[in-house]
């Protein structure tokens, strides 16, 4: 008899997109013409840079001749010349890695869900509240949680960190002992970024107690302040304690392309695994369960990584973060509060009048025609706030900002 794995039960809180969805139909079907400007979903929209396009079609070419074409790659964790590059892109924090220690993969989203799997069932989770959505999934999927609390809005189990206004959007370590430690920075929704000494604690918290940190740095090219890490790894001790997983989806455009990578150091130590046994289990469970990044968009992300590409990234990146501005300074001068949208592409709104994250999102929808992400779907942290995404054509962002300006200015 063949039984599911009845842990996917559980996951009755994921329901933030469909939800989202199933509101938007309906406005549609009960306002046919109207337009509606989508700043809710963190998807790019911008074409491919030249460089990558041009890095692209040569891996193409590659496979037109018998000469250089190539099947399964020897190794699934990426190609050399693909890993060489990250090294080098790693060099310009000051930050040295083994090849051995890089991990190409088809994106992050995949990684930090998976990444979860070569840890013990036993661990304790810990997760920035509100957060990515797919920390808490999976972990939930693997086993490592009870029964999801309606009332509280967490996963019994899970050890939920809030990341509020008053602790700048970033937690300290909690009081009870917590093994796998999700750290995503800039963050995802609130655009939160953290300093180098709000990581420090961290290190020392998960050395102390040979904790790990799973440090999503998906976002590390829209750090604009040069004090702020954008490597887990630019801090002293990290290799022993931290993985970083990160991603060419942001900051190349890649979100349908699919690459990205996992950084695991050999120096790393859990309890009862020396040094090298963590980074061993992640070669292991990738060439069981995966064949290897595209080697087309493999191409396609060392031109990216190359001079020419990361200047036209750089280009990318900026055009995202003038919308972010757009939206930040148009709802700031509406009386507002906002966060991020400085280092990072979210801004994060506290709602107006105390209003719920849903009840927001329907007056946005219905009045302004802007669709946007309620707070609370990231983690009941979020509740009162509200996630504007700044990806998206320069000039619907500016739509979207004149349409909260013409439309809520006297709720
Ligand atoms: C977009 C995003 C990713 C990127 O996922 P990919 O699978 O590489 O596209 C990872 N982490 C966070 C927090 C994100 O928002």
């Amino acid at each position: 008899m063949a039984t599911i794995n009845s842990n996917y039960d559980k996951l009755g809180g994921g329901y933030l997109f469909p939800e989202i969805g199933r509101r938007v139909r309906q406005f549609q079907a009960e306002h046919p013409g109207v337009k509606l400007l989508k700043l809710g979903i963190g998807n790019t929209t911008e074409a491919l840079t030249p460089a990558v396009i041009d890095g692209l079609l040569a891996g193409v070419e590659r496979l037109a001749h018998v000469e250089t074409y190539t099947g399964y790659a020897d190794d699934s964790t990426g190609e050399t010349e693909m890993k060489k590059a990250l090294q080098l892109f790693y060099r310009r924090f000051n930050v040295s890695l083994d090849l051995a220690e890089i991990f190409v993969s088809d994106g992050a989203k995949p990684d930090s869900g998976n990444i979860q799997s070569i840890f013990g069932i036993e661990n304790v989770v810990a997760v920035q509240d509100p957060a990515y959505p797919v920390y808490v999934d999976t972990n939930v999927i693997a086993g490592r949680s009870g029964a999801f609390d309606a009332r509280t809005g967490q996963y019994q189990g899970i050890i939920y960190m809030p990341c509020t206004q008053e602790n700048g959007f970033f937690p300290q370590p909690p009081e009870e002992k917590v093994d796998l430690i999700y750290l995503c920075s800039p963050n995802n929704p609130t655009g939160a970024v953290a300093t180098k000494e709000q990581l420090k604690i961290w290190i020392d918290y998960a050395r102390a107690r040979q904790s790990v940190i799973i440090f999503d740095a998906a976002y590390s090219a829209f750090i604009k302040d040069a004090t702020l890490p954008r490597s887990i790894y630019e801090l002293d001790g990290a290799k022993e304690c931290a993985i970083e997983i990160s991603s060419f989806s942001k900051v190349a455009g890649f979100t349908g392309v699919r690459l990205g990578w996992a950084v695991v150091p050999q120096a790393l130590v859990v309890e009862g695994a020396p040094a090298g046994k963590v980074n061993w289990l992640w070669a292991r469970r990738q060439n069981t369960f995966f064949n290897g990044a595209s080697n087309i968009v493999q191409a396609g992300g060392v031109a990216a990584l190359s001079d020419a590409g990361q200047k036209e990234c750089q280009g990318l990146v900026d055009y995202y973060m003038n919308n972010a501005r757009v939206i930040r300074e148009g709802l700031q001068n509406l009386d507002y509060i906002c966060y991020g949208g400085v280092n990072a592409p979210y801004i994060w709104m506290k709602t107006p009048h105390g209003l719920s994250s849903w009840e927001f999102f329907d007056l946005l929808l219905h009045d302004a025609h802007v669709v946007g992400t309620p707070g609370v779907g990231f983690g009941p942290s979020g509740e009162g706030y509200f996630r504007l995404s700044a990806f998206g054509h320069a000039a619907d962002i500016e739509q979207a900002v004149a349409s909260i300006r013409d439309h809520l200015k006297r709720q």
